[in-house]
């Protein structure tokens, strides 16, 4: 294969991928592949003389297509959606050509200013002040680690980096109980020790973190000799969607000039819809915030917009600069790998910019809306529904909810069942987490190409199974 025939494979690539999304909604959401198919598939060794492309192409769809779960299917409910809008597919198919590393701004001037522009768009977009200003992460775990890591040394007056952390400060990093798992990854990388992770425990119906325990844990940490390095907020938990009360949260941090990391990786999208701002109220106050377009935004994964209120603190943390990587005689350019933990960096920007001028804001606000209405309505006609309960209630497009007839004693087991049996079927697709130790089903919509009919369809199948199960339960 040479770059003579690439045009050739491009635009058959090109039309497979159109048919595909065009088609995506009649296949099973969830790979029916047991354990090993894939794997029992693929030669043991490697070939020692070049093969046909026809061949290759053909055994893609043969061997790998079977095994896709696909997460740009319509009714692809389950976890948060990662999408892929057609505009930003075509960035990426034009990044990947071009190829271009994106830690310099001489490495790639266009890819740099070009991120400084797509993040200000985006700054605009969500209603942040002027002022802040950020960096295009690969994931919310890499920004997250990052401003971690900025806690750590602004604590320990930037002398962590230098003299690690044995025989320093004994640091402390607050959040709340239904933070996402990257917190805790992030708390290990650092070297700060799950141990010094308070758990601030939550209240009311967001299930957000009770400032005045917050406050409580800080003034025992002082109070016992330790020092509190930092607040991890989050907006749009991953399990139910849980959402702390920011500015008294980040007024307890501002009291004791601790830095603050706001969490908002998939509900961070919808803040382009001023309504969804209620929120987040006094957010202008944090000093980190992540959030991934990659998620409910349609930039094509990955992409994780990180914002900060002032980079000095990060690139103070992050920067090296050996001799090598000066770039001599710019004044005022920006080399972001100086702004997050990998060297080589991708050009991410592009998708952006291809995706905010093909829909517009407008366009993409009414996506978000749409969903939102419609998970509402799936949420309003579920609770309507004999034998089913409301776990959480709607924070932005989702809810859990249970299945619970009146003479059934093992309900974790029975919803357990309910969403194996549902993804079994496989015209949707669902996740299960579990509030309060009990086992509740997730719905959230939030494809692309999501329609109101695909959301319904999910009431539809939903009930139908429980049906079934509840007639074929063993008799007791
Ligand atoms: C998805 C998600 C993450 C992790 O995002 P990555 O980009 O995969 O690291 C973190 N926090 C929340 C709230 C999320 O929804």
């Amino acid at each position: 294969m040479n770059w003579s025939e690439f045009g050739t494979w491009g635009r058959r690539v090109a039309d497979w991928a159109q048919n595909y999304h065009l088609t995506v909604g009649t296949r099973p959401v969830r790979a029916k592949t047991k354990p090993g198919d894939i794997l029992n598939a693929l030669p043991v060794m490697p070939p020692e003389t070049p093969e046909d492309m026809e061949q290759v192409f053909q055994d893609f769809e043969r061997i790998v297509m079977p095994g896709i779960t696909h997460w740009q299917h319509p009714r692809f409910f389950a976890y948060f959606n990662a999408n892929a809008a057609a505009p930003s597919v075509l960035a990426e198919f034009l990044v990947s050509a071009i190829a271009p590393q994106c830690m310099l701004w001489q490495t790639s001037p266009a890819a740099t200013e070009m991120e400084t522009r797509m993040m200000d768009w985006l700054r605009q977009s969500l209603g942040l002040p002027d002022g802040f200003c950020g960096v295009i992460q690969d994931s919310a775990s890499s920004a997250t680690l990052a401003a971690v890591l900025t806690m750590r040394e602004k604590a320990l007056n930037w002398t962590g980096n230098s003299a690690g952390l044995a025989g320093n400060a004994h640091l402390r990093i607050y959040c709340s109980s239904e933070v996402h798992t990257s917190v805790d990854r992030a708390i290990w990388v650092s070297g700060i020790g799950q141990d010094n992770l308070v758990r601030v425990p939550v209240q009311g119906d967001w299930r957000g973190m009770d400032p005045a325990a917050l406050e409580a844990a800080i003034q025992a940490d002082i109070a016992a000799g330790l020092r509190p390095a930092g607040v991890i907020l989050c907006v749009g938990g991953t399990s139910v969607g849980a959402t702390d009360p920011i500015a008294a949260c980040l007024d307890v941090a501002a009291r004791h000039d601790l830095y603050t990391h706001v969490d908002a990786a998939w509900a961070g999208s919808a803040m382009i819809c001023p309504e969804f701002r209620d929120y987040w109220p006094g957010i202008e106050g944090a000093d980190s915030i992540v959030f991934n377009p990659h998620k409910w935004l349609g930039a094509q994964f990955d992409c994780s917009a990180h914002f900060l209120r002032n980079p000095d603190d990060l690139v103070r943390t992050l920067a090296i600069s050996p001799e090598y990587l000066k770039t001599h005689g710019h004044d005022g350019v920006i080399n972001y790998s100086e702004w997050s933990v990998p060297l080589g960096r991708r050009f991410r920007a592009l998708k952006i910019w291809f995706l905010i001028r093909a829909y517009g804001l407008e366009g993409l606000r009414t996506r978000i809306r749409n969903h939102v209405a419609w998970s509402r309505a799936l949420h309003d006609r579920l609770a309507a529904t004999p034998g089913f309960e409301i776990v959480t209630p709607p924070m932005w497009s989702l809810f859990t909810f249970r299945y619970a007839p009146a003479d059934t004693s093992d309900l974790d087991d029975l919803n357990l069942r309910l969403v194996n049996a549902i993804n079994d079927d496989g015209r949707i697709y669902l996740t299960q987490t579990r509030v309060d130790g009990e086992l509740a089903i997730r719905f959230q919509a939030g494809q692309f190409e999501t329609t109101q009919q695909d959301v319904m369809m999910a009431h539809d199948v939903i009930t139908e199974i429980a049906d079934r199960l509840a007639r074929d339960k063993p008799l007791t």
